[in-house]
């Protein structure tokens, strides 16, 4: 329906073309929260070690079952605009700290579930902004206020923290031996930069085989190349590898216009074609003469290179990816070379063994053994194809969190204790604020208990019971005491081993009061139509 309002001269003024619609005031506020609240609700009994998982199903059928907030919210095909931005919340979320995306969720549908109530008590959402806005910087002060300095290569530590990210997973059970080689593999690629490590975790390259068992996962001091070697006369392994990478291929280039031989006789067809051979000989005779025994190459390897690079025991891999060039570099030292005849000793890479080997199916290279690698592989191994790809999602967020607390060495307990700890802190801290103000403030400190209630709740705890304890507890100054969810207890989650970085604690109250904060400023919602073009 076309939308009119009234002019002052009674004239109706049409501002939507037909089809065009609006949700004007409560009406907005109402519709975009109960949307936000819905989505909230999808990942909430997913929260915590004892939370449950979901089986998300495509268009095509198939099937991901995960436990992780930002792979369900991704999946789901979410249509509300409101509810869209909780799923971005999670995606940034998981960019930015990796863990926490569904704590995030939880925490920002609470803060919009609180502000209804004050919405329908007359306080305006600006107000419910502001003391948002205000309640989330002072929040995290107190986050900090709690937060134990480590160093950061504390392996110990390290562990811990790999090991609370993955205690909510399927891979449970195998964190111990995850966690070791996530550590491992985070520490190997850690630059220091005078004071601080910098982690690019791209510098660790995740190769996935379903087959074998969580356990046979393990890290390889280099990089695994999902390639077979090229030609079957070359040796299947070598032993102290001398490692030349190129990025130009071993192939004589086709010419960039079109070019037409005339050739009369068979003679002229033989010199064009040893011609051929001849440079395609002096191409491989610079890469023996750089002293390589194995050449990764980025491009084409012509047959008859095969050939020469075979007969010299040469191991060859070709159609490389760039980046993984690049981190074989960053693994084995060497340097990429463009040009062949810039290919020298020097430039050479090394590795302890370069081998060919049978992972189920399929052949591929292992590049492994390297001294000081600046990148290496984590190779994950799991009963099928989708518990490896649980596997990789919780090991991807595992080594974020890793990476989090390695870049900023600050933890936090788990088990609800610092959110329980801020929401209480908050409560006598918002009595300093004026007017209704004060009223948001109150409910961001409810909100922040959303996560120890939750945690319990879907422990089969009884969530009330679990929080008045909890909360007694606090007073009392224990600020480490939390909810042990596997043995259905308070406790002291130091004691316990669940420990999480401040930033991701950080980054969830920053990234759902952002969110709620957005969508509670929304008065109307107005469908607009896609220009052409
Ligand atoms: P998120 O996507 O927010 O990380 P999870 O489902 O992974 O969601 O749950 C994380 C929450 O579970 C954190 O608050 C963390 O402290 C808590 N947690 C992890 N392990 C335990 C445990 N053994 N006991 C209690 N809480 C735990």
């Amino acid at each position: 329906m076309a939308m009119q309002a009234t002019s002052k001269g009674n004239m109706p003024v049409v501002l939507l073309k037909e089809g065009g619609s609006e949700t004007k005031g409560r009406d907005a506020q109402k519709n975009n929260i109960a949307a936000s609240k819905i989505v909230a609700e999808i990942v909430h009994t997913s929260l915590g070690p004892r939370g449950m998982d979901k089986m998300l199903v495509d268009s095509l059928g198939d099937v991901t079952i995960t436990n992780d907030g930002a792979t369900i919210l991704k999946e789901i095909d979410v249509q509300h605009p409101a509810a869209k931005m909780l799923v971005e919340i999670s995606k940034t979320t998981d960019n930015e700290v990796g863990d926490g995306t569904t704590s995030a969720v939880v925490l920002a549908g609470a803060l919009l579930e609180n502000a209804e109530s004050l919405i329908d008590q007359d306080v305006h959402p600006t107000i419910i902004v502001d003391g948002y806005r205000k309640a989330g910087r002072k929040a995290k002060q107190f986050l900090e206020s709690i937060s134990d300095k480590i160093s950061p290569n504390d392996k110990n530590i390290l562990n811990k923290i790999a090991k609370t990210s993955m205690q909510t997973k399927l891979v449970r059970k195998d964190s111990d031996q995850l966690a070791d080689i996530i550590v491992k593999s985070v520490l190997a690629v850690a630059e220091k930069d005078s004071e601080s490590y910098d982690v690019d975790i791209d510098d660790i390259k995740v190769e996935k085989k379903a087959g074998g068992s969580i356990k046979d996962s393990m890290i390889v001091q280099g990089i695994v190349l999902d390639k077979e070697i090229v030609h079957g006369g070359m040796p299947r392994k070598i032993n102290e590898a001398k490692i030349a990478l190129i990025n130009t291929a071993l192939e004589i280039s086709k010419t960039e216009t079109d070019a037409k031989i005339n050739i009369s006789n068979p003679q002229q067809l033989k010199s064009f074609l040893d011609e051929e051979n001849r440079m395609l000989k002096t191409m491989v005779d610079k890469v023996i003469g750089s002293g390589a025994n194995v050449v990764l190459c980025q491009k084409g390897i012509d047959d008859m290179a095969q050939h020469y690079l075979a007969k010299a025991g040469i191991i060859a891999v070709r159609r490389i990816k760039e980046s993984d060039l690049t981190k074989l570099a960053k693994a084995t030292g060497a340097r990429i070379v463009t040009n062949l005849d810039d290919l020298f000793e020097k430039d050479l890479g090394s590795a302890d063994l370069v081998e060919e080997r049978k992972i189920e199916e399929d052949k591929w290279v292992f590049v492994e053994g390297c001294k000081h690698p600046k990148s290496v592989t984590l190779l994950l191994r799991g009963g099928s194809q989708r518990v490896v790809d649980e596997v990789e999602r919780s090991v991807h967020d595992a080594l974020m969190v890793v990476k989090d607390v390695i870049e900023k060495p600050e933890i936090v307990a788990g088990g609800g204790a610092p959110e329980t700890y801020a929401a209480t802190k908050l409560r006598n801290w918002a009595k300093s604020l004026e007017g209704r103000e004060q009223l948001a403030a109150e409910k961001f400190a409810d909100a922040l208990e959303a996560i120890p209630l939750t945690l319990s709740e879907n422990a089969g705890m009884d969530p009330i019971d679990t929080l008045t304890l909890l909360r007694s507890k606090q007073q009392k100054g224990e600020k480490w005491t939390g909810i042990d969810v596997m043995k259905g207890k308070i406790a002291n989650m130091k004691s316990s081993d669940i420990i999480e970085p401040l930033a991701v604690k950080l980054q969830i109250v920053s990234a759902s009061a952002e969110a709620a904060c957005m969508i509670l400023r929304i008065d109307d919602v107005i469908a607009t139509q896609k220009s052409a073009g």
